[in-house]
């Protein structure tokens, strides 16, 4: 098991496993030079951008760590986890404890709390946040924009599960919610990573919405917001890294691109025309193995004499 490679898939978020901003400024749609109802697409990008706002402002702390007070935002949310002295919060008030800018380590605790409950509340889903007439009002939209987008949504869900199932039955990784899969038959690892330039709390709150948290686990998700797509790759290649670890970023912007370079990395170019293979639906586990395979070759046949 010396050999074990563990794959490591590093996704944008925006125009890579969703779609939002082209869906906004109608560069989706344009791409379809007239096919696509622009308009549509505008009025699908709103619902997502007022539900994203909304979840995170009613239940993920948004505009109290981030628009009252001051930008709080944090590049992961375990990042002041050495602040959190463990506390029960079932009965704490977080209305009225006091909490301002954390540049003292007791209101770096306070914010700590606060991404504890953002990860307890991401860990156990939507469906215990959410009342059943915004369940189904979420899942309305859902399936109108995956229609809209002919399935770029669940194609690249897809992708994810087969990413994390290592090639072979992509319902092992159904039992496992973090996103992490140790695939049975070849030993492999394959753990699925978020680097996405939104802040952390809506972004988090998208993950949920575009169902993408039993894929991707809370701590695997981080916001380059303040930090740069780079940074926060070489804090990824820190934790993950061995001798057999392997990374791919798949994205559509030119900052991952272009620290994916920096890092030696694969990159996949995420292309919105249609015409394209690098784009949903369309990308599928084999191209990323090629792109696997130009940077670090064919791990099967260097390990062939094991
Ligand atoms: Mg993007």
């Amino acid at each position: 098991m010396n050999n074990q490679i563990t794959n490591v898939y590093i996704w944008d978020m925006d125009e890579t496993l969703i779609l939002l901003k082209s869906l906004l400024n109608g560069s989706y749609a344009e791409a379809f030079a007239g096919l696509k109802d622009a308009q549509k697409g505008v009025e699908i990008g709103k619902m997502w951008e007022k539900h994203i706002l909304q979840i995170s402002d009613d239940f993920f702390f948004y505009e109290q760590v981030c628009l009252e007070i001051e930008n709080c935002n944090k590049p992961f949310l375990e990042a002041l986890s050495k602040y959190d002295d463990g506390q029960d919060l079932s009965d704490y008030d977080f209305n009225q404890d006091g909490f301002s800018p954390p540049h003292d380590d007791l209101n770096k605790r306070k914010l700590a709390y606060r991404h504890r409950v953002i990860a307890n509340k991401y860990k156990q889903g939507l469906h215990n946040i959410l009342d059943q007439e915004m369940m189904d009002v979420w899942d309305a939209l859902y399936k109108m924009t995956d229609e809209y987008t002919d399935g770029w949504l669940s194609s690249a869900r897809a992708l994810l599960e087969q990413c994390l199932a290592g090639n072979e039955d992509p319902t092992i990784c159904n039992t496992i919610a973090g996103g992490v899969v140790r695939s049975n038959a070849t030993g492999s690892r394959h753990i699925n990573v978020l680097v996405t330039s939104g802040s952390l709390i809506p972004s988090l709150v998208k993950c949920l919405l575009f169902r993408l948290d039993n894929l991707i686990s809370h701590e695997n998700v981080y916001s380059s917001w303040d930090v740069g797509k780079l940074q926060c790759f070489q804090w990824i290649k820190e934790r993950f890294d061995n001798r057999n670890t392997r990374f791919c970023a798949i994205g559509d912007g030119w900052e991952e691109c272009e620290a994916a370079q920096a890092m030696n990395w694969p990159f996949i170019k995420v292309d919105l025309r249609p015409n394209s293979s690098h784009r949903f639906p369309g990308l599928t586990l084999r191209t990323v193995g090629f792109y696997f395979s130009i940077v670090y070759g064919n791990p099967d046949s260097e390990n062939d004499d094991d």
